[in-house]
């Protein structure tokens, strides 16, 4: 089908079908493997020798297509690498470890949340816009604390992850509607009642 597409960009289809349009008498027809057709054997044969002595392919004699796929694969990989052993964004990493040319569905809440970049006086000390990193009810305000402890958001709690499962639990927290859907219904709350979470 390639060497009768003119324009084919795999260079082997191109030339058989010049050669095809210059020689009108020559006929391409489906024949059955292994029958004795002498034609047949000996390019069998040549296909064999050439993978034990032909020389490798030069990429740039590959299909585009391939070309291209080769290149994202390796992308991937090198991404999946550096995302695995960098030191940036590592909250988010334990959310969502694995890289992806695919876009997230997280929106705002959600980014709050992964990140521990939000509403949290852990954050907010952290950062110096806070003196304190305590929530009103007297744990530490950690998105972990609104998620499974806090007084305030009992409404929209999940169970605690056992101690050094705290990665796993993200993990799955984020790729679990329900628990996306609570994450963001807590958010929005403290959000909307910083009041209610600054220590008095
Ligand atoms: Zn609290």
């Amino acid at each position: 089908m390639a060497s009768s597409n003119s324009k084919s960009t795999n260079e082997t289809a191109r030339k058989i079908f010049k050669i095809l349009l210059t020689n009108p008498r020559i006929k391409v027809s489906w024949i059955k493997a292994h029958a004795g057709n002498i034609g047949n054997e000996r390019a069998d044969q040549l296909a064999k020798d050439a993978t034990q002595h032909g020389q490798p392919y030069s990429h740039t004699k590959l299909p585009k297509p391939h070309i291209k796929g080769l290149l994202r694969k390796r992308m991937l990989e090198e991404w999946q690498t550096s995302w695995k052993n960098g030191d940036t964004g590592r909250e988010i990493y334990n959310a969502m470890p694995s890289v992806s040319l695919r876009p997230t569905n997280w929106i705002r809440e959600d980014v709050f949340f992964f990140s521990e970049h939000g509403p949290f006086p852990a954050y907010l000390k952290r950062f110096h816009l806070s003196d304190s990193d305590y929530c009103s009810c007297g744990g530490i305000g950690t998105p972990l604390h609104y998620a499974t402890e806090c007084i305030y958001t009992v409404s929209w709690h999940m169970r605690k992850p056992a101690p050094n499962f705290e990665q796993e639990w993200l993990k799955r927290v984020a790729n679990n509607l329900v628990s996306r859907h609570k994450i963001r219904g807590i958010i929005k709350f403290i959000s909307e009642n910083r009041d209610l979470f600054r220590p008095h």
